[in-house]
């Protein structure tokens, strides 16, 4: 029931925060595209709904995981015996870096990138972008994050904490936000900024194949994979060969991955 009220209450939070960018994306836009905003933001919002629907439905196997892991004391947490204090610092810094992996994975393995290119097709980045992804990537995801409550032994309230930030942190770093250059320099010290994440959907492969973190930069900094600007006058999102109109429909990205083009 815990958990339950926990979900409502994070989807609230991101409900809120998308109004807040929504409004924000049309005073200090990055870029001024030319679309109706509404149409483009559907079948965006069905894939979100659809990761909602599946991440609600699996959210009894992280729930279970994390329980068993910790009552028996399995995991390098409790092998080490940390604080609750420790935990909480190194139990999101592990959620972020198996994140990492997963979405390194994503771009490298070829099925993976069958998936995935459906987050990266988009050729208009916004904050509706945040969660335009497709339901097996969300799985993948998942897998990802139960391997790390095993691993390191990560209670469920530290789980939910991290779920509440990244969540929040993506619709920040998808928003067709103008930043203050020196603010987002000194961001990006500690987390990925909304600057740093639009070099990720570059159309330009050297730069997507950059810049694979999930909220914090440290990850791009140790594994050598983070360009640090570009020119965001010739920033061109999304992928050739993608733009067809019956491609972005709903159903066009739904069956992406089962599709050769
Ligand atoms: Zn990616
Ligand atoms: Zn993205």
């Amino acid at each position: 029931m815990q958990v339950v009220l926990t979900d409502q209450t994070r989807l609230v939070m991101l409900i809120v925060l998308c109004g807040l960018l929504w409004a924000l994306e049309s005073i200090i836009p990055l870029y001024r595209f030319r679309y109706s905003r509404v149409r483009h933001a559907i079948p965006n919002v069905a894939l979100t709904v659809m990761l909602v629907i599946t991440n609600l439905s699996l959210s009894f196997s992280s729930a279970y995981l994390a329980g068993f892991t910790v009552r028996n004391g399995f995991g390098l947490f409790a092998f080490f015996g940390l604080t609750s204090w420790t935990q909480i610092i190194l139990g999101v810094l592990a959620l972020d870096l198996f994140a990492y992996f997963a979405h390194v994975l994503l771009h490298k393995s070829w099925l993976g990138w069958q998936f995935h290119r459906v987050h990266h097709s988009e050729n208009a980045v916004d904050v509706t972008t945040a969660f335009r992804q497709h339901p097996g990537e969300t799985v993948w995801r998942i897998f990802w994050q139960l391997a790390a409550i095993v691993v390191f032994g990560i209670p469920l309230w530290i789980v939910v904490v991290y779920l509440i930030l990244s969540g929040l942190n993506a619709e920040l770093e998808h928003a067709n936000i103008k930043l203050n250059p020196r603010a987002d320099r000194l961001l990006r010290l500690l987390v990925v900024t909304p600057n740093m994440h639009k070099v990720h959907h570059s159309r330009n492969q050297r730069e997507t194949d950059s810049n694979y973190s999930n909220i914090f930069s440290i990850w791009d900094r140790l594994f050598a994979t983070y360009t640090s600007s570009i020119n965001f006058g010739n920033l061109n999102y999304g992928l050739d060969g993608f733009d067809a109109k019956e491609r972005q429909t709903f159903g066009g990205l739904l069956k992406m991955p089962f599709v050769n083009y």
